[in-house]
């Protein structure tokens, strides 16, 4: 057999979300949207590369990661299934969904951040996707 260029493969299924996201897979999927020049947060449009230069004490906050929007099409994802966003609208937008069920003002704020923030409440069991 001839080995030419190693070619990355998905991760082998059964594997958790947490799991696929460690995988090389994923991190190459995910280094190619957010190192594009011209990447800006889906939520605030802040551009990623344009804040990094002009405040680099900021670094930390001003990193981007991916957002799975959806998880029905994992591994193989489709445009709009994954968008980049900023840290800080990541952590504020997930923390308001999770926060819904405390109700009270919760259920509002979840109700804006909805808004903004596409999220599809599915989980990702081990290979099997639950609506
Ligand atoms: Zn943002
Ligand atoms: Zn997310």
């Amino acid at each position: 057999m001839i080995m030419a260029k190693k070619k990355l493969e998905p991760p082998t299924p059964p594997y958790t979300i947490q799991e696929y996201e460690k995988s090389p897979w994923w991190k190459k999927k995910t280094s190619e949207i957010l190192n594009d020049k011209e990447v800006k947060c889906y939520v605030c449009g802040r551009k990623r590369w344009k804040w990094l230069i002009r405040a680099k004490r900021w670094k930390r906050m001003l990193g981007f990661s991916s957002h799975h929007v959806r998880y029905t099409n994992v591994p193989h994802e489709k445009e709009g299934d994954v968008i980049p966003v900023c840290v800080c609208c990541h952590r504020l937008f997930h923390d308001l969904l999770r926060l819904e069920s405390l109700g009270g003002p919760y259920i509002e704020l979840a109700e804006v951040a909805k808004k903004y923030f596409p999220y599809e409440r599915t989980t990702y069991k081990k290979g099997n996707i639950k609506e």
